[in-house]
């Protein structure tokens, strides 16, 4: 096989080929291996690229061939730039010097802290309803395989979105519990799929986002939640990529929609807008309490480092007042900015929130086109097939507050300058 040759074979890869192997030999982990060794050989391996310091608008990244190179980054979630706020890390630093690093231990036998205590408490007055209590998980992803799956057992029906988070999806998986699934958004596939089974004698959650981040849209919570209501389903809402950036105050896509109220189950992360890790589920006390002890990746599970609870504190102090109040202004100004730059050039979806699909097509062109963006100056997250569908592969931009008109400007040159090398402007 010529050079070329090998490259060719090598773009035509998708996330799912690798999957399909059973048996002894684990031929997966050697095709995988060989394939990843190519890429690299190739010079192109782009994914895992250790960062050299804090997650800033502009970023250096050290590629497998020991080149640094300097990039605005669009691909982090870091949308208010808390992770590297003076206030938070001294407040992360203040808790380091009390608790130590870490927690060393589950949160129910004694890994709790009186900083995750206030940290709870605190989190539960941000939604401002005195019935609500806070569960602390050690991620988003812990938090959502935990909740759904303390929650909903065999015989019981886990109503989830097509364009689902993984995390919800693994949580339905581990429940045993019925999967259905309605097309994305589409509220009256969900009323469809509600009407098929036993409703009136079944438990049945039904989980939602506040953020779709492959489209970069909104839930309709608006029309799903009084849906799910009528059919007296519980609702989760999953505002991984909306907690201190929608919303008044921050609270988030459903409070935005005007159905807070109806909501039983928010989850948070912490690792996006609040700039840290962990995740949390705000649901009634009582509710809490039981999920407390029975969601496995919270029982059998660390909890989170004291210093990080430190600094999150600081996130949502700083993130539910003027200076969030600032920034949600300032993401949505940004976020405008990139959209009125890229419009009518490249196919950008009909979304307007902060995260600002690309949509380039072919899953062949992702390696190309990943290693030429990072070699222009992008730090930005490319997805391909099973997690979008075929053919509609795209980068994702996910703008922050921080970023300065200057980077979104030339973020957006960038991106141009791709399209047009890779064949994907509009109208070309
Ligand atoms: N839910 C959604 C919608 C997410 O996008 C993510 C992560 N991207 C998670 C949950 C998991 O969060 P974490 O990374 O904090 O585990």
């Amino acid at each position: 096989m010529n050079e070329k040759d090998k490259l060719e074979d090598i773009f035509e890869y998708t996330l799912d080929m690798f999957l399909k192997s059973a048996g002894k030999d684990h031929a997966e982990i050697t095709q995988f291996n060989r394939w990843r060794d190519a890429v690299v050989d190739a010079n192109m391996y782009t994914f895992e690229v250790p960062h050299l310091h804090a997650q800033t608008p502009q970023v250096e990244v050290l590629r497998e061939n020991g080149e640094i190179l300097n990039l605005i980054c669009f691909a982090s979630y870091n949308y208010l730039g808390y992770s590297y706020h003076p206030e938070v890390i001294q407040s992360a630093k203040n808790a380091l010097d009390i608790y130590g690093l870490g927690a060393t231990g589950s949160p129910v036998l004694n890994g709790t802290f009186d900083i995750h205590n206030i940290l709870e408490k605190k989190l539960s007055e941000f939604f401002k309803r005195e019935s609500l209590g806070t569960s602390l998980f050690s991620s988003g992803y812990g938090a959502n395989i935990g909740v759904v799956s303390a929650y909903c057992h065999k015989g019981d029906y886990v109503i989830l979105d097509r364009s689902s988070h993984a995390s919800l999806i693994d949580g339905a998986i581990l429940s045993q519990a019925n999967i259905l699934m309605f097309k994305h958004n589409n509220v009256e596939h969900l009323e469809k799929v509600l009407n098929k089974i036993d409703y009136e004698n079944s438990r049945i959650l039904v989980c939602v986002e506040g953020v779709y981040s492959t489209d970069g849209n909104y839930g309709n919570l608006s029309e799903i939640v009084p849906v799910a209501k009528k059919y007296g389903a519980t609702v989760l809402v999953d505002e991984a990529h909306s907690l201190l950036v929608a919303g008044p105050g921050g609270r988030g896509v459903a409070e935005e929609c005007g159905v807070l109220d109806e909501v039983d189950m928010i989850i948070g992360t912490f690792s996006k807008s609040f700039g840290g890790v962990g995740g949390c589920l705000i649901a009634d006390k009582e509710l809490v309490n039981y999920i407390n002890y029975y969601a496995r990746s919270r029982m059998f599970s660390c909890a989170i480092d004291p210093g990080v609870t430190g600094g999150l504190i600081k996130s949502l102090e700083l993130g539910s007042g003027p200076d969030g109040d600032q920034k949600r202004e300032k993401i949505k100004e940004n976020a405008k900015h990139l959209r009125s730059l890229l419009k009518d050039k490249v196919d950008i979806g009909t979304a307007h929130s902060w995260i600002i699909p690309v949509i380039y097509g072919e899953e062949k062109l992702t390696i190309p086109l990943s290693d030429y963006l990072q070699h222009h100056g992008l730090d930005i997250s490319l997805m391909m097939f099973p997690a979008v569908p075929k053919n509609r592969s795209r980068i994702r931009a996910f703008v922050t507050s921080e970023h300065s008109p200057e980077q979104i400007e030339k973020g957006a040159h960038i991106l141009l300058k791709a399209a047009k090398e890779f064949n994907f402007l509009l109208d070309d």
